[in-house]
């Protein structure tokens, strides 16, 4: 009797402890990532209504309009006033942002989504399995169990934003001329969302593609992960781009395309990377082949 009430006693000792080293480490994980992917960066024109106005890491991405602006991605929670203050910079209002739209749910694309619907009174637009966990403040239901708790408790989620409105893959979105085509790209997350849309240059039309994150993590898997990244990595692969983005700046050269851009004859001109596109895809396949994960 004695012996079995020490070893419970044990057990409650161990799981308090181990709870608590969850705790720390993901207050750690969070502080870093506010010290490392939240510094401002000067906002720029990509080309045409194409600006740049995310901070120096996870990426944000304003398209301008005569009857509304659209916005791609929120960033962190801490990110927002840094997205905002890009917008206001570029000498664009806030409030004229008539949509927002999210890439993937994770707390580094989706957090900063509810300050800034509540700074301009747009409308958020999602696909069905974003939508759930946009609407639960980033809980992503794939995610490993200590990672949800983490979320649950408040130590990495955010305030969930309102999900206006969902739409099913291929559904196009617009505000005035401005339409983007929605292509549900799984695999890092189920309800991962790729942009296409075009910008003008002159006398030449763009194709431009912002892509979902292609890679696994390690913390969020599903069964049906290998199918969707199948088809995502076909789906892009069948997309016309010549200029291309994605959620995390360094992944598409956001800093060396801008570099050049500001020596370039036309400043446009480095932003135009097909192969780039190519080969980010080329990178995801064969990661998809190896069977690695992050
Ligand atoms: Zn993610």
């Amino acid at each position: 009797m004695l012996r079995r009430l020490i070893k419970r006693r044990w057990l409650v000792v161990l799981l308090g402890a181990a709870t608590t080293l969850v705790v720390v480490l993901g207050m750690l994980w969070r502080s870093a990532i506010k010290r490392n992917r939240s510094v401002p960066d000067e906002p720029f024109r990509i080309a045409g209504n194409l600006y740049y106005v995310g901070p120096t890491g996870v990426t944000a991405f304003l398209l301008t309009g005569p009857e509304g602006h659209v916005l791609i991605d929120g960033g962190y929670p801490e990110t927002a006033p840094l997205i905002m203050a890009s917008i206001a910079k570029l000498g664009f209002d806030i409030k004229d942002v008539k949509v927002l739209l999210n890439s993937e749910p994770h707390p580094d694309h989706g957090g900063g989504l509810t300050v800034l619907q509540q700074a301009s009174g747009a409308q958020l637009w999602a696909s069905d399995a974003s939508a759930d966990s946009l609407a639960s403040g980033g809980d992503d239901p794939d995610g490993v169990l200590p990672l949800r708790a983490l979320i649950w408790i408040g130590v990495l989620g955010y305030p969930p934003p309102r999900v206006d409105h969902r739409f099913k893959d291929g559904d196009t979105i617009r505000v005035g001329p401005i339409a983007l085509t929605a292509h549900v790209t799984g695999g890092h997350t189920r309800g991962c969302t790729s942009w296409s849309f075009s910008v003008r240059d002159g006398d030449r039309m763009l194709n431009v593609v912002s892509a979902c994150d292609l890679g696994v993590l390690a913390t969020s898997r599903y069964p049906e992960q290998g199918a969707d990244r199948e088809r995502s990595i076909r789906v892009l692969r069948g997309l016309p781009a010549d200029i291309w983005v994605t959620c995390h700046a360094r992944w598409w050269g956001r800093y060396r395309k801008f570099v050049a851009s500001t020596t370039a004859k036309n400043p446009v001109d480095p932003f135009i990377d097909p192969e780039g596109y190519r080969a980010f895809i080329d990178a995801a396949e064969a990661e998809l082949r190896q069977g690695r994960v992050h």
